[in-house]
């Protein structure tokens, strides 16, 4: 088996310890300039450059979100980027303590000859930006990649699930080639009827067949990051489930698949509900210790109440930081299993779910 350099290796397990941290998680701000424009329709703000640097500013200086955040996965345009004021983006992260991150897929495309699959895109070149963005600051660095659950229709195929996982295992070899933790995201969407313990089935299928790919590709583990989905009935299935038969399920399809060498798994939120999200983290890290961190890697679930608070308004910028840090304060606690419940009112409970969900 071919080793990867012991350098590169003591940098890469020191950066993914570092952003598995106990008591904090992963900001994903990484929407691509159309996913941040559905943001922004949402509260009327234009979709100008200036307020994306507006809104992410106002995001990564809430002061003292480095108590709760470890890293936060940017979009290329951001990791260049600067404030209004001439900061540099990425020196308001490490002001805070916070390690730099990267979306590097280049989004969905059709997967041929298949059923309405997908498949990402983004691996020509990729080393010579993983080095660029590593110059620019960069540490760690996500690929998403999409698969759906429909019984009938015998999806996701195993194409889908071979496609995604050597996809995925591909990426994550580039990127530890150039010092970039990977986070590797095979994210099952909740859209469909189908039951909890189907989700379990599908998600138990596709992780194995995940870190059979990763082991193929000699992915160093201890330098390496899981993204998936927690393990939850179908948005549309009449029986719900709640958070302790969630926390059960999940945490049984990790220990199945996850070998204990991997650092953390950091959840996608995928439209639940931000308190939703919390509570549902908070009940498997009450499980634990587990032989891995349990975290957030939350989108939505982070973002919701702020983004609704800002309301694209300069005098509102001190209120959505506040409602931004309780939230992160909330995940944190989950994080560590201590998580009351009741963080951001009513309005937390709101379902971020949307059909189809592209990032
Ligand atoms: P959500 O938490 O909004 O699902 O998004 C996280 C993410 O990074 C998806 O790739």
């Amino acid at each position: 088996m071919v080793k990867i350099d012991q350098e590169i290796a003591k940098e890469l397990v020191a950066n993914a310890e570092a952003i598995a941290t106990p008591g904090k998680g992963i900001l994903a701000a990484d929407e691509s300039t159309g996913t941040i424009k559905k943001r922004f329709d949402g509260i009327n703000v234009e979709n100008t450059e200036q307020n994306r640097a507006a809104y992410r500013e106002l995001l990564f200086k809430a002061k003292g979100c480095g108590e709760y955040i470890s890293g936060a996965i940017l979009f290329e345009e951001t990791l260049y980027q600067k404030t209004a004021n001439g900061e540099a983006m990425v020196d308001l992260l490490k002001a805070e303590g916070i390690i730099p991150g990267i979306k590097v897929d280049k989004g969905l495309v059709p997967l041929p000859l298949s059923d309405g699959e997908t498949a990402t895109q983004g691996l020509d070149g990729l080393g010579k930006r993983c080095q660029d963005y590593y110059n620019q600051g960069a540490r760690f660095a996500k690929w998403r990649a999409v698969l759906t659950i429909d019984k009938a229709a015998g999806k996701p195929s195993n194409l889908s699930i071979q496609e995604t996982a050597h996809t995925l295992a591909r990426y994550a070899a580039i990127c530890q080639e150039n010092k970039l933790v990977p986070i590797v995201e095979p994210e099952i969407l909740t859209d469909g009827d189908h039951d909890i313990e189907y989700c379990a089935e599908v998600t138990e299928k596709v992780l194995a067949a995940q870190f059979k790919a990763l082991h193929d590709h000699h992915v160093l583990l201890e330098g390496c990051l899981l993204k998936p989905n927690m393990v939850t009935p179908g948005a549309e299935c009449p029986k719900k489930a709640d958070a302790g038969e969630i926390a059960f399920y999940t945490v049984r399809t990790l220990y199945r698949t996850v070998p204990p060498s991997l650092v953390g798994v950091m959840f996608l939120s995928g439209g639940q509900s931000e308190e939703e999200a919390s509570v549902n983290l908070n009940a498997m890290n009450k499980r634990g210790p587990h032989p891995f961190a349990l975290s957030f890697s939350y989108g939505r679930a982070l973002q919701a109440s702020a983004l609704k608070a800002w309301g694209g308004k300069p005098e509102n910028v001190g209120k959505a930081q506040t409602v931004f840090l309780e939230r992160a304060k909330a995940n944190s606690q989950a994080q560590l299993g201590k998580y009351q419940g009741g963080a951001g009112g009513g309005g937390a409970g709101e379902s971020l779910y949307e059909k189809k969900y592209v990032y």
